[in-house]
């Protein structure tokens, strides 16, 4: 059997005739930038989220750019940033001239400590940017509170929880504002790049509506000194065909999770943490075993693709060079230890018991 870790084409192809049908509509309509398809989707993702504002933009790293920017800090304060992320919540830091300060997750989920961020926090510090990481929500009532405490703002980087839940509310609407990515791979994914912030503060919203089309709010009149990050129509009708189907796509991802939770059983795999199945996007489910490279080349052996996510930690990329001197040790760990399982809408049940019995022979 072979089975791909993930292949775009195969969780696509259910939706393959409405969006080319669809895109054909937008290019026929003649209008392809901040149009009625990128309204309906803005509107239809806020309600989604339960919250009062999305606004579409370029990308995942552009939104969360522009929402640090869009708060008009002053140069240089300090935002706290898990050390456990994609590198890019740490580069959305430095592009809005702000000081990523990273902090360790706790082991067992992967996502940022409540506890370190309060130690972390200087008479500098102006907000604390959170991941959900793997689609499972940061500890929002902790981090919120620390956050009251101290007067900071609250960020989420939700590029990877689409969907996901924290008491009773949706992520994006766990915090002063959030940063989706719609990267092809995310769990809502367009056919190239898109992103969106979400928030219920209205003069945050309108700054950000202007940031994202050049700082402009009326045409050739220019409030801010903004960017040009747009999501263009074509992306946008391909994410209002995709995102009525967003819960049914995580419930399945659910159940396999739920499948992999229940049926692995190698003393030598680590599994993610079960307690809050039902609230978990389950963008990625990483195990953690200590010998990563033979684990993987038995799978692989077996036609069975895996990922890391991710192998190296942001403190010790080159782009961050003055912070290689950093020991971060549970942030080393898991970049040493994690292997991203196949999970995704495509894949069917015999071939999860096919994973899962090559995982248990390892
Ligand atoms: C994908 C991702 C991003 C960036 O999104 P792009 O659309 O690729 O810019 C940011 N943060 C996290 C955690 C991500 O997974």
């Amino acid at each position: 059997m072979q089975i791909p870790f993930l292949n775009l084409k195969s969780t696509n192809q259910i939706y393959e005739a409405q969006i080319t049908e669809e895109i054909s509509k937008a290019v026929c309509s003649g209008w392809y930038i901040l149009g009625e398809r990128l309204k309906q989707f803005e509107t239809s993702f806020a309600n989604y989220c339960g919250v009062k504002y999305c606004i579409g933009v370029a990308n995942g790293l552009d939104a969360l750019t522009i929402m640090l920017k869009a708060s008009e800090f002053p140069k240089d304060s300090e935002v706290i940033v898990p050390a456990n992320s994609y590198i890019a919540t740490i580069l959305a830091v430095s592009n809005a001239n702000l000081v990523p300060v990273p902090v360790e997750p706790i082991l067992d989920d992967y996502l940022i400590n409540p506890h370190a961020i309060e130690q972390a926090i200087t008479a500098k510090t102006k907000a604390i940017l959170v991941t959900h990481l793997y689609g499972r929500c940061c500890k929002m009532d902790e981090i919120n509170a620390i956050a009251t405490k101290y007067g900071l703002k609250v960020f989420e980087d939700a590029a990877q929880a689409h969907g996901a839940i924290y008491n009773n509310k949706k992520a994006g609407n766990l915090s002063d504002g959030a940063g989706f990515s719609f990267y092809p791979s995310k769990n809502l994914g367009a056919m190239g790049d898109a992103g969106a912030i979400t928030t219920n503060d209205d003069a945050f919203a309108e700054r950000i509506f202007a940031l994202r089309n050049y700082g402009s709010s009326q045409k050739y009149i220019f409030d801010y000194q903004g960017y040009n990050s747009r999501l263009s129509e074509i992306q946008a009708a391909i994410l209002n065909i995709k995102l009525p189907y967003l819960d049914t796509e995580n419930n399945y991802r659910k159940k396999i999770a739920n499948r992999y939770l229940t049926e692995i059983n190698n003393p030598k795999i680590t599994l993610p943490i079960a307690d809050s199945i039902n609230n978990d996007a389950w963008h990625l489910f990483v195990i953690r075993v200590e010998n990563r490279d033979s684990f993987r080349q038995l799978l692989s052996e077996n036609g069975i693709g895996t990922d890391v996510h991710y192998p190296l930690a942001p403190h010790q990329q080159l782009a961050y060079k003055s912070w290689n001197h950093l020991t971060l040790p549970i942030t080393e760990k898991i970049h040493q230890q994690v292997v991203s399982l196949p999970l995704n809408t495509s894949l069917t049940d015999e071939e999860i018991s096919y994973i899962i019995h090559y995982i248990n022979t390892y």
